[in-house]
């Protein structure tokens, strides 16, 4: 069987995907902002509203990004597998860094190989990110997330910096997470 493209992965989530919104009533103003203003900037966000509790807490990850030249980004989250909102808000923040890739030129499509440096400076970009808007947001809620993407942020550096990553490529991609963060946030 010939491998699927990032089109026709695109295209799969697409169709089967739900509306964020209509799955999930957005109760935090900060947080709903956010999410109107990803949307206004063209990020399609979706639900995967299918699976029963038990499936979406089999899958391996909270949410997943896929980006093509042809295609709006995609933002596709697994909603059942989050507990609170802190965890929603958290997926969101950082598959919103990923939506960026094309439009920041970063990427034309995200990197798939995860034992590849390419995909791991693409995560700190987004951990930094993320942590850029927790700080822009300043949410109290979310102030353990926020610890959590910083913790993550320096196991990145290190797994970079022992595989031999320039350390300039490594502070690029926390620039462009910050960056990012400010074009996602205007
Ligand atoms: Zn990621």
């Amino acid at each position: 069987m010939p491998p699927t493209s990032t089109r026709d992965r695109y295209d799969h989530l697409r169709r089967y995907g739900t509306p964020l919104t209509e799955c999930w009533g957005v109760n935090d103003p900060a947080l709903a902002c956010f999410l109107q203003r990803i949307q206004d900037l063209g990020i399609v966000t979706l639900a995967d509203a299918a699976f029963t509790p038990k499936q979406a807490r089999a899958q391996p990850r909270f949410g997943l990004t896929v980006i093509h030249p042809e295609r709006p980004p995609l933002i596709y989250v697994i909603l059942q597998k989050h507990s609170d909102l802190p965890e929603l808000a958290d997926t969101l923040f950082h598959e919103a860094i990923h939506a960026t890739a094309g439009v920041m030129g970063r990427h034309d499509v995200l990197p798939e190989d995860q034992g590849g440096t390419a995909y791991l400076l693409e995560e700190l970009c987004a951990v930094a990110g993320a942590l850029e808007i927790y700080r822009r947001l300043a949410m109290p809620t979310m102030k353990a997330k926020a610890r959590e993407n910083r913790d993550l942020g320096e196991r990145l550096k290190r797994a970079l910096r022992a595989r031999g990553c320039p350390l300039a490529d490594i502070a690029g991609a926390v620039a462009d997470g910050a960056a990012a963060a400010a074009h996602l946030l205007g």
